[in-house]
């Protein structure tokens, strides 16, 4: 048996021979399997956090506008973000009415 693996898992030390995940305690005994998983993980929370964080922004802006010391400003953020929800609406709706024509 020249082909089998034998490794000793960081977790609880015990010995598995051509394992990925330890027959143990299932810890991810293979390196190479481990840090592929790690960097999807990281990737998906990566792309997760700039999805969060772009849809904030414009709402945080609005808000921090709106708490302006100058009516004028508060008077335009209010009415600009009126007209940003109605656009969302629109937006949604047509969405919806397009993909109601598509099916
Ligand atoms: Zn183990």
């Amino acid at each position: 048996m020249t082909d089998s693996t034998y490794k000793i898992c960081p977790n609880c030390k015990k010995a598995n021979i051509n394992r990925d995940y330890c027959e143990h305690c299932g810890t991810i005994i293979n390196v190479y399997l481990k840090r592929k998983l790690e960097r999807r993980q990281q990737e998906d929370q990566k792309r997760r956090l700039a999805k969060e964080s772009g849809k904030i922004r414009i709402t945080t802006f609005f808000e921090n506008a709106q708490q302006h010391p100058n009516f004028l400003i508060r008077l335009f953020a209010g009415l600009f973000y009126s007209i940003w929800v109605v656009v969302i609406a629109i937006g949604s709706f047509l969405a919806f009415l397009f993909g109601y024509v598509a099916a």
